[in-house]
This record gives C-alpha cells, sequence and structure tokens, in this order.
C-alpha cells in the first residue's frame, strides 16, 4: 500500500528531527497533501497509527492540511483549480495546463516536546 510507505517516511522523519532536538516525545506532525497527490488521507491517517505504534512517534497526532490543486494554462497563464490531470483551460479552452500545486505530500513542522 502506497499510504503504508508513506507514512513509514513520515514517522522515520519525525523520530529523526526528535532526536535531533534530544525531544520526550512528539506532540504533532503536520503535513500537506496536494488534493491530487493521490494520497487517501483516510488510508495515510491508518498507515501512520500502525508506523508509529511501537516507536518514539507512538500518539503522536498527525495534522493533514489539504491543499487543493491547481494549473496553469501554457497557453494563456490562467491559473485554474483544477481535479484531473488533463483539463480544459476554461480561458482559451486549451489542454495545456500544467499542475503547479496540489501533487504532492510533504511534512511541514514535527513539534516535540522539550
Ligand atoms: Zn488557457
Amino acid at each position: 500500500m502506497h499510504e503504508m510507505s508513506l507514512a513509514m517516511n513520515i514517522v522515520d522523519l519525525a523520530i529523526t528531527n526528535a532526536k535531533k532536538e534530544h525531544a520526550k516525545c512528539i506532540n504533532h506532525i503536520e503535513v500537506e497533501i496536494g488534493t491530487m497527490s493521490g494520497v487517501m488521507i483516510d488510508a495515510l491517517r491508518f498507515g501512520f497509527e500502525a508506523a508509529a505504534k511501537n516507536t518514539f512517534a507512538e500518539g503522536a497526532e498527525l495534522v493533514i492540511n489539504e491543499v487543493a490543486a491547481k494549473a496553469r494554462c501554457r497557453k494563456c497563464d490562467a491559473i485554474q483549480p483544477v481535479t484531473a490531470y488533463f483539463e480544459e483551460c476554461p480561458i482559451c479552452n486549451e489542454f495545456l495546463t500544467d499542475i503547479i500545486q496540489g501533487k504532492d505530500m510533504r511534512v511541514l513542522s514535527v513539534t516535540i516536546d522539550e
């Protein structure tokens, strides 16, 4: 499962950061997920719980911020919200949109108790 490996990466990253800061525990981990990243939020939460279990990150809260996907038209430069890879530009009707936001997932911050 894609989300399981993402969750394991998040847990690893959080633990590495927390240890560097000599944390007592991890309070929460904030992540950003694009609406077109293909990440299923429920599956990620489930994966996170499983990945964090019996680790230093157990009990940490996973805070998820969803980022709406946007695309820029290569012909007219209009920026529009999108829900699919091939969407027609509403301004010039070309199918030349580049997704500029909302395609990936990243960890924003790891909050710890020192
Ligand atoms: Zn256009």
